[in-house]
């Protein structure tokens, strides 16, 4: 058996406004925890114009890995921008979307971590809440982004609780799950394709798994952060990575 390649979409950024031409960048840990995990990470470019090149690109690819990053344009599910929407990154949707697609089409497994969860339910029909504290009274807070003074990225924020009989249920177990919270967005309809399979304490979708056994896996919190706490946390990569791996004839 050969390593699975697994093929991560960057974030543009502009390292030096007017100085450097813009970039395409990704974090580091996205790329150990599929490395130590067996995968072969490939880092995409962001060229949602240049489909035939994109498509060369995934046709290469045995997974998708989905990484947080930048809110998802409200425009991509039909919704024009609420002051409380942050930054988003259209070329970043425009791909991302698109790999996703394809690979529902051919079932090629897919693992999604916070913004990840929310461009899948965006790319299949669903939409999300601009920012949950505004469109969502009585939420608990999620939005425990780092800062200078508190910048625990594996800061255990809530406990989510999983679905009997989902891949979530079989690789944290039925008991109550603490898990890191880095958003200020959530899924709000689900889409069509999708199941709920992870909640917060106060109904905030934390998981979606794929309705027909397609290895479609989704969380809102961040695993790569607790794969050295939580083995149920490297679970996640571990059966992502083997589901990706090519069978050799
Ligand atoms: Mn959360």
């Amino acid at each position: 058996m050969s390593r699975p390649v697994i093929g991560i979409a960057t974030q543009t950024l502009e390292a030096i406004p007017g100085e450097l031409p813009p970039c395409w960048i990704m974090g580091q840990k996205y790329v150990h925890a599929l490395r130590s995990s067996g995968a072969i990470p490939w880092l995409i470019p962001l060229i949602p114009d240049d489909l035939s090149t994109l498509r060369e690109i995934y046709q290469r690819l045995d997974g998708i890995f989905l990484t947080g990053g930048v809110d998802v344009d409200p425009s991509q599910y039909g919704e024009h921008r609420a002051s409380y929407c942050g930054r988003t990154d259209p070329p970043r949707d425009a791909v991302e979307i698109q790999l996703i697609r394809w690979s529902l089409v051919d079932r090629k497994p897919i693992l999604a971590v916070c913004r990840g969860i929310q461009v899948v339910n965006v790319a299949l029909g669903g939409n999300l809440f601009q920012d949950v504290a505004s469109q969502r009274p009585g939420s608990i807070k999620h939005d425990y982004f780092p800062t200078k003074e508190a910048p625990a990225r594996d800061y255990l924020a809530h406990s989510i609780r999983t679905m009997q009989g989902s891949r979530l249920r079989a690789y944290l177990g039925e008991a109550p799950v603490l898990v890191n919270s880095m958003h200020h967005q959530a899924i709000k309809n689900l889409a069509p394709g999708l199941v709920v399979t992870a909640v917060a304490p106060d109904g905030v979708i934390e998981g979606v798994e794929g309705s027909n056994g397609h290895y479609l896996l989704g969380v809102q919190w961040h695993p790569e952060e607790l794969t050295d706490r939580d083995g149920g946390m490297q679970e996640l990569f571990t059966s992502f990575v083997r589901a990706a791996t090519p069978v050799n004839p």
